[in-house]
């Protein structure tokens, strides 16, 4: 590994990162935008934001009602007459309901489900739509489908999760590999150019996927086929489904200062290895927020996890992970950034029992990177650069399995 490591040739480079897309300033109902209406079986509710934000709904009964969290949303311009005159609606009450988050509450007069759920981005000025279908429903069927949210594995406590250690790869049979493409849906990660990020890597993954396959020597899947939005905790939860070995996310981000260009891998790390690698995570995990899931509960129960050994062991498999990957890309492309392996806090790495890797493929606000990213040739290279890495890295890590059975 040595002589590979002297032969790359290094960038220098550091740049600040600074967000694309504001995802603080604060949300407000736009009252001209937001409907209630009423038919027989139910109801129908709009509510026209002034930027998509993250979100939950879930009904409860004893009273019968409807709640919705909002990230950071303003009520105060819901119309007054919102609801007034309704049949179904006893009450609709809004404030804060812990920090950063906004609680709406719809108490009805009878038993109705959510039947359809939707945020989109409307127009060309990023404006958001809530749609939301309540259907009528007998109170048997209400009350086994109200709860509060409870996510997997994510919603439990620390001493609620145990964790069994996967069967670790021993070189006897296929890696199977979980890829996953960043961003999807109305996450549209970096834009630039004309390019959007999601886009990008959900390309590069389909084809490092099918060349993966193609060895033989790897099953591969995906955390998202097409554009739709995939949660962080969601992403890890497919990998855990389909027992990967390892768990490896794509990204092109755009940085709106500086030149930073090039890979990048990265592994989780409690505490960033700079500045730059702290913000682009916190950047990151921010964008999960679009789909609802309140990363802030999650952290705790993540606490307890990562004491487990399972962690430790996982953590050296990762970071080895990351080297081979680094070198593979470097052998076959010929250029890195000057610290192409940094340690962040990315929520999607913290698979407590899989390895997991980032890959930066490049800043879609540089030339060169945009151009090498929608370039075929380029693609190729770095992806016979990761097979030759993963193909590495698994015989490796099966030898150092069997030198701790030992
Ligand atoms: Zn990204």
């Amino acid at each position: 590994m040595k002589n590979l490591l002297l032969s790359i040739v290094f960038w220098i480079l550091c740049a600040p990162y600074a967000l694309a897309q504001d995802l603080n300033a604060l949300a407000r109902v736009d009252a001209d935008r937001t409907t209630y209406t009423e038919s027989r079986n139910g109801v129908s509710l709009t509510l026209g934001l002034s930027q998509p934000v993250p979100y939950r709904l879930f009904t409860l009964a004893d009273p019968v009602r409807l709640v919705m969290d909002f990230k950071e949303l303003d009520f105060a311009l819901l119309p007054k007459e919102f609801g007034a005159d309704a049949a179904y609606l006893k009450s609709v009450n809004s404030g804060a309901f812990k920090p950063g988050w906004t609680r709406m509450v719809l108490e009805l007069s009878e038993p109705m489900l959510v039947s359809l759920v939707e945020m989109q981005t409307e127009g060309n000025n990023d404006r958001g739509v809530l749609s939301v279908e309540l259907r009528k429903t007998d109170d048997q069927t209400f009350r086994a489908k109200s709860n509060p949210p409870r996510d997997r594995f994510w919603g439990l406590k620390p001493e609620e999760i145990t964790v069994t250690a996967k069967e670790r790869q021993d070189g006897s049979r296929p890696i199977i590999v979980m890829l996953d493409p960043g961003h999807g849906g109305i996450d549209h990660g970096a834009i630039y150019d004309g390019y959007s990020e999601k886009d990008l890597v959900l390309q590069f993954a389909l084809e490092l996927k099918e060349a993966l396959v193609r060895t033989g020597r790897f099953r591969a899947f995906m955390t998202r086929q097409d554009d739709v939005f995939q949660s962080l905790p969601g992403r890890i939860a497919e990998a855990r489904t389909m027992n990967a070995d390892i768990l490896v996310s794509l990204h092109a981000d755009a940085i709106s200062e500086g030149s930073a260009s090039g890979v990048t891998v990265y592994t989780v790390s409690q505490k960033a290895s700079d500045a730059s690698a702290e913000l682009l995570a916190s950047q990151l995990s921010r964008s999960d927020l679009l789909a609802g899931v309140d990363l802030t509960d999650q952290d705790d129960a993540l606490a307890g996890v990562l004491m487990d050994m399972a962690r430790l062991e996982t953590q050296e498999r990762s970071d080895l992970l990351a080297e081979m990957t680094v070198v593979g890309i470097a052998q076959s492309v010929g250029q890195l950034r000057s610290r192409p392996h940094l340690s962040a806090d990315f929520a999607v790495l913290k698979a407590p029992d899989i390895p997991s890797i980032l890959i930066e493929l490049g800043f879609m606000t540089n030339r060169r990177d945009l151009q090498n990213l929608v370039t075929k040739a380029w693609r190729e290279k770095v992806i016979d650069g990761i097979v030759l890495a993963f193909d590495t890295w698994a015989v490796e890590d099966a030898a150092q399995a069997k030198l701790l059975r030992k």
